[in-house]
């Protein structure tokens, strides 16, 4: 029986927002304390697959998103926070992985399938455009875990058929080079997908529907104000259906004390949206209050983020090197050593 090891990533392309912190980071940061190895990847070469053309966006978004990770009390001492493109092993296994998937069951993965419907901008219309290294990034999030020895992945719904290609990325390679790799289990949380501001059913950092955490109060006002509400309701007075309002559902994230009332006042026609509104932006703020308060202090001490992410990135890659020198021995591919 293997060892426990818990492995996640996160792709540098835009600051943390409440999908991720209640559907990803609640839960590392439950998982980070249990005696288990977690490793925490910045995932800059899979944010490379449909940000190429945009490497400073990527760079930038590394120390960002670790300032987040950090600020929503992700503990270097017992997570292990690394880059991606700092461990070459794991291109290299993305290299052999790649001749144990088809091309066609890349096409048939619904998230990639999803993602390429969301960025016609850059892939085309029907999918012409899409470069390899996008329709093969499930496969070098196989190399990812395998190159740790994940077993458990805490993750959104999203990551599920990624999950599900990685498990038979590593079937393949055990049926035919011996019983080397584990097949890895998410484990989800109770939110597995937040929606967006707009109504969305998921809100992601690349989908212009979402609350950062490291958003200022003008800016959260901004978006609340917006949020998406019962459009049958016209007038202040009419009652209306929470289960279609976005303001509501945030409610649910962040007040969950005072959640029924907001819900008989709003069905009652009791509650104003905008009244309403201006509730769920104070208890935002008053939720987001600490985190931007540790957010500041990383930011003062950058020198502190990086040898972080440098003694993170070190270790991972221990591990690594040791992983792909089983591989290669298996592969028969060692030579000279
Ligand atoms: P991008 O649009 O650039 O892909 P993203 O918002 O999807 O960004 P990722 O870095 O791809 O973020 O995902 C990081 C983790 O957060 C994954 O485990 C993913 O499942 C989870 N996650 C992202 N968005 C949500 C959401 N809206 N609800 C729940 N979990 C989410
Ligand atoms: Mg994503």
């Amino acid at each position: 029986m293997k060892q426990k090891t818990i492995l996640t990533g996160i792709r540098p392309t835009g600051n943390i927002h409440l999908g991720h912190y209640f559907g990803a980071v609640k839960t590392w940061k439950k998982l980070q304390d249990q005696d288990t190895p977690f490793y925490l990847e910045i995932a800059d070469v899979q944010a490379l697959t449909d940000n190429f053309h945009q490497p400073e966006k990527v760079r930038k978004n590394v120390r960002e998103l670790t300032i987040d990770a950090l600020a929503c009390g992700i503990d270097p001492k017992k997570t292990n926070i690394f880059i991606q493109s700092m461990i070459p092993e794991i291109a290299e296994l993305t290299v052999f992985y790649s001749n144990l998937v088809t091309i066609a069951r890349l096409y048939r993965n619904p998230t990639v399938k999803a993602e390429m419907k969301q960025k016609k901008e850059l892939f085309g219309e029907d999918g012409e455009g899409i470069t390899y290294g996008f329709l093969g990034y499930p496969v070098s999030q196989a190399a990812d875990i395998t190159a740790f020895h994940g077993t458990h992945v805490p993750c959104g719904d999203d990551q599920i058929p990624l999950l599900e290609q990685c498990r038979e990325i590593v079937r393949k390679f055990n049926n035919i080079y011996g019983n080397t790799l584990v097949e890895p289990e998410a484990i989800l949380s109770e939110n597995t997908r937040i929606k967006g501001l707009d109504g969305n059913e998921k809100m992601g950092k690349s989908l212009g529907n979402a609350i950062f955490l490291s958003d200022d109060e003008e800016t959260v006002t901004k978006k609340i104000m917006g949020a998406v509400t019962d459009p049958e309701k016209l007038k202040k007075d009419d009652p209306a259906n929470p289960d279609i309002c976005m303001v509501y559902y945030y409610h649910k994230l962040v007040n969950q004390d005072y959640v029924d009332t907001v819900c008989s006042e709003c069905k009652r026609g009791a509650r104003g949206c905008v009244a309403c509104k201006k509730e769920l932006i104070a208890s935002m703020l008053a939720f987001l209050k600490p985190i931007q308060e540790k957010r500041n202090y990383y930011l003062e001490h950058l020198e502190e983020v990086d040898e972080i992410l440098k003694e993170g990135t070190e270790n991972a890659r221990k591990l690594a090197k040791e992983t792909v020198q089983t591989i290669k021995e298996k592969m028969q591919i060692h030579y000279f050593e």
